[in-house]
């Protein structure tokens, strides 16, 4: 795909021009990197180049203010393939997997297999299920025994064009690995509680941002009578489906799906969650903006738990900020960013599940969906720290 001549932009707009530009970007088909949110607050567009002209001159006759944030794209694509390239030749001629790049699905795959057998007694793989084409949903379980404790979900890459989130997943799977028995908090979590990770959690999009197109968000599901392939699959959950929020067109990037869990992907974590019927955490790991975001997405209704999950949200993003001193905003989806319709995390408190968490992990736009890959270790270390303070709640606050 050619994709020259890219420009980002940056929007202040009050809401109804939101709406406006909204109706025109819909129709311009510029792909939102940052979803349409609250008034006042400023979003990122991707537009391409043949509709640069346009967009600039309806941006300018609304009187909306914008910058640009990434002049070509294009260069900032050939600089990722150009540095995976040499930083795959250097990990092939060690022969040691590094957790600082970013890898294919067929590497993490086999990567699997390796950790999960020099980590026996710990680790295992299970597999949830298989994507729309084909491709295992596989999960590793860290559990030192007992039967169906009480467990800890994340998953990452659901939406396939954010690599930081499997890349993230990877460095915590080692660390988790490499710290039982050695970190007191991360022994004492093992020994009370399991953890699931869904490394890559949509695989075909995964696949397709590797080798079609690096700015692929979605499922790769074809729907007869769509004009467009694919659903997003953190509006396919049973949240208030179809809701505000959500797009019932195909061609967008929040296109809701035929049906609530039409997505094999997302029916996959469903059955799964609700057949072990114990999980006291999920996380639902995204980027970017730097956000911590908890239930609910689909209503201005407080949730029930709003307070100690405002409280929590507190003190993992204070934890996550002491390291490296990146500044993250927490609160409801709704009221924090934008409503959102059918997403994971109000599907997951809704059925039970009281800590629910989505990150939305660096940058806050200067790379966007391109974070350069010397930013994983410090972005995963950063992370791990606030990650951990919702899980050692978890174990600590039995419910
Ligand atoms: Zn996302």
């Amino acid at each position: 795909c050619s994709i020259n001549g890219i420009l980002l932009l940056l929007l202040f707009c009050a809401v109804h021009k939101l709406m406006q530009s909204q109706s025109f970007f819909t129709v311009a088909m510029v792909d939102f990197w940052s979803e349409p949110r609250r008034a006042l607050l400023p979003i990122d567009v991707h537009v391409s180049g043949e509709h640069i002209q346009a967009a600039k001159a309806f941006l300018e006759l609304n009187g909306l203010s914008y910058s640009v944030l990434i002049e070509d794209l294009q260069v900032l694509l050939e600089e990722e393939k150009r540095e995976m390239i040499a930083s795959r030749t250097e990990e092939r001629n060690t022969r040691i997997f590094s957790y600082a790049i970013y890898h294919t699905v067929e590497e993490i795959f086999a990567w699997m297999d390796t950790f999960v057998a020099s980590n026996a007694g710990l680790v295992s793989k299970m597999q949830i299920g298989t994507s729309y084409e084909n491709r295992p949903l596989y999960v590793l379980k860290f559990s030192t025994g007992g039967n169906n404790r009480p467990a800890n979900w994340i998953n990452f890459g659901i939406h396939s064009r954010e690599w930081i989130g499997p890349a993230t997943g990877l460095w915590f799977a080692n660390k988790l690995a490499s710290e039982y028995g050695k970190d007191p908090s991360v022994t004492s979590l093992l020994d009370k509680m399991d953890i699931y990770l869904e490394l890559v959690t949509n695989p075909d999009g995964y696949y397709f941002t590797h080798n079609e197109n690096r700015m692929w968000r979605k499922t790769r599901a074809k729907y007869s009578g769509n004009l467009c392939i694919g659903v997003d699959p953190n509006r396919n959950f049973d949240a208030n489906f179809a809701g505000p929020g959500a797009s019932s067109n195909s061609c967008s990037e929040t296109y809701h799906g035929p049906s609530v869990n039409s997505e094999k992907e997302v029916k996959a974590i469903v059955d799964f969650v609700k057949g072990h019927g114990n999980f006291k955490v999920f996380i639902d790991m995204h980027s970017y903006s730097q956000l911590l975001l908890f239930p609910y997405g689909y209503t201005s209704t407080k949730a029930k738990d709003h307070d100690e999950l405002n409280a929590l949200s507190k003190v993992s993003t204070t934890a996550l900020r002491s390291l490296y001193g990146t500044p993250y905003v927490y609160g409801p989806i709704l009221t924090t960013i934008y409503q959102s319709s059918g997403s994971s995390i109000d599907w997951a408190y809704d059925s039970g599940i009281k800590y629910a968490f989505c990150f939305e992990l660096r940058d806050t736009g200067r790379y966007g969906f391109l974070l350069p890959a010397k930013q994983i270790i410090p972005t995963a270390e950063e992370t791990y720290l606030g990650l951990m303070k919702i899980l050692e709640h978890a174990r600590d606050n039995p419910y």
